[in-house]
């Protein structure tokens, strides 16, 4: 079956005995046993619940995965895979992480001894260069975030393959939708499921899924174990953004394609950031590894100035953190999501205060255009720095 065939029917249960096509939301905390050694299979819904079994088979299914777990934040499932690893080991990641995967690395798990370094991953060499005797799993995004900088995740997998190391894919900006790295033999993929997967900016959620059976064991013991499980009534909902990802998702890139084009004609920017453009670095890389480019643009204006206006001049895209949902965003990463990132780290991935990153939504493409042009165009106002 084809990956949206299988979106739209995620959640469906043939054996269910109502017949239901949308998941039942099990509100039930604790479950009765029928008899002593009696369990219906489900007992205490921080071990299994219903609803969220239901969107964890399907993310399975969709993955090409043994297992999936969901959690109840994109970072409580990064956590649960950083407590993986033990004292000691080192962890090489990408130097644009998610800021707040920079973060839990750095103010979290560095107090337990876990080393890690930031390298660019648009060069598989920086990788070798940077394997320790220590080193026990690569941790990286494609495209990253905010610099749009591609990965040759074909590459990694063999590094990893070769020196034995466990290879944790963020693949939360493009979705299963356009790569499935465990086909690739990426041992655990995360995604953050508030973005695409859910994709109505109206859950937070995460999702870890392995193609590995030793992985998997250990997974569903960590999350049982600590706890961070995605509650039954986020679970629908994800269950129902899912059934819609292959036709948002398709719309949301015709968008971001027309958006990026306009935008590198434009005297006003500078710089555009978007694999699907051809003068991209990572385009041909990318265009190998996945069915697509995505829907996030990163662009650069032309003085500093134009940011305070350009965001408060938007009429219909939101001046708002997250991404991958229907409605069009706008993020200031300096000041937002990469304020945590440490100023010379940020210097050396070229992330300055003049750049600004879109997330596309699936509105007309002709109204997005025309509400940045007219934000583009609007005088600045002298009064305040942003
Ligand atoms: C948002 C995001 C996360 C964190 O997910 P939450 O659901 O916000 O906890 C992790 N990685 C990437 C790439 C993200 O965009």
């Amino acid at each position: 079956m084809k990956l949206s065939t299988l979106l739209v029917r995620s959640g469906i249960n043939k054996q269910d005995a109502t017949g239901a096509i949308s998941t039942p939301i099990y509100h039930s905390a604790t479950f009765m046993h029928r008899g002593l050694g009696l369990s219906t299979g489900f007992d205490y819904s921080r071990t299994q619940n219903p609803t969220r079994l239901q969107l964890e088979k399907a993310i399975t299914q969709l993955e090409g995965g043994v297992d999936s777990l969901a959690f109840s934040s994109g970072m409580a499932a990064i956590t649960a895979i950083l407590t993986l690893f033990n004292p000691g080991d080192h962890i090489i990641i990408s130097d644009d992480v998610y800021g707040g995967t920079y973060r839990v690395f750095d103010h979290v798990f560095s107090k337990y001894q876990l080393a890690f370094d930031c390298v660019d991953i648009s060069d598989t060499e920086n990788i070798l260069k940077a394997l320790k005797p220590n080193t026990a799993a690569i941790f990286i995004e494609t495209p990253t975030n905010p610099m749009m900088k591609i990965a040759d995740v074909k590459k990694i997998v063999d590094i990893c393959k070769r020196h034995n190391l466990i290879c944790i894919f963020d693949n939360t900006f493009l979705s299963v939708y356009l790569f499935r790295p465990l086909e690739i033999g990426v041992d655990i993929v995360i995604e953050s499921a508030t973005k695409y997967l859910s994709g109505h900016n109206d859950v937070l959620a995460g999702i870890v899924s392995t193609a590995r059976e030793d992985l998997a064991e250990k997974l569903r013991f960590i999350q049982n174990t600590t706890g961070a499980v995605l509650s039954p009534t986020d679970s629908w909902l994800l269950l129902r953004g899912l059934k819609t990802l292959g036709i948002r998702l398709d719309r949301q890139q015709y968008n971001a394609m027309k958006i990026a084009q306009w935008l590198a004609k434009r005297p006003e920017i500078t710089r555009v950031l978007y694999p699907g453009l051809p003068q991209h670095p990572g385009h041909h890389i990318l265009k190998d590894l996945a069915r697509g480019f995505g829907a996030m643009i990163s662009f650069e204006v032309k003085d500093k100035t134009m940011v305070k206006t350009v965001l408060e001049n938007l009429k219909i895209i939101s001046f708002a953190e997250s991404l991958g949902g229907v409605e069009s965003l706008i993020t200031y990463p300096i000041e937002q999501t990469h304020k945590d990132v440490p100023d010379e780290l940020r210097k050396k991935i070229g992330l300055n205060d003049r750049l600004l990153r879109l997330s596309v939504g699936i509105e007309d493409s002709e109204d997005l255009i025309m509400d940045l042009q007219q934000a583009l165009q609007c005088k600045p106002s002298h009064t305040q720095e942003v």
